[in-house]
């Protein structure tokens, strides 16, 4: 059986942000914060993001991208 620890990557592009709230709106486990003056998405507690992808497919300026990482993987022959 494979065992496999993830984790994930969240790109968010400070130029594409248009500061809307969306994406930290629909994050329930709080991933997501805003940064003043500007409030542009900011990664606040990247370790509970569980890879969803709601942020990224619900901005609605193509700003966020989230990419799995594995962090471990371990095979065992059965
Ligand atoms: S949903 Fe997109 S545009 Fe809106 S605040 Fe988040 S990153 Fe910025
Ligand atoms: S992928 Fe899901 S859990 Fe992770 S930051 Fe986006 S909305 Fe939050």
């Amino acid at each position: 059986m494979a065992k496999t620890k993830r984790s994930f990557d969240i790109e968010i592009s400070e130029t594409r942000c248009r500061s809307c709230a969306v994406c930290w709106e629909v994050c329930a486990p709080k991933v997501l914060s805003w940064k003043p003056p500007l409030n542009k998405a900011i990664v606040k507690d990247l370790a509970a993001c569980t890879g969803c992808r709601l942020c990224e497919w619900l901005c609605p300026d193509w700003a966020i991208v989230v990419r799995p990482v594995v962090l471990e993987s371990s095979e065992a022959l059965t």
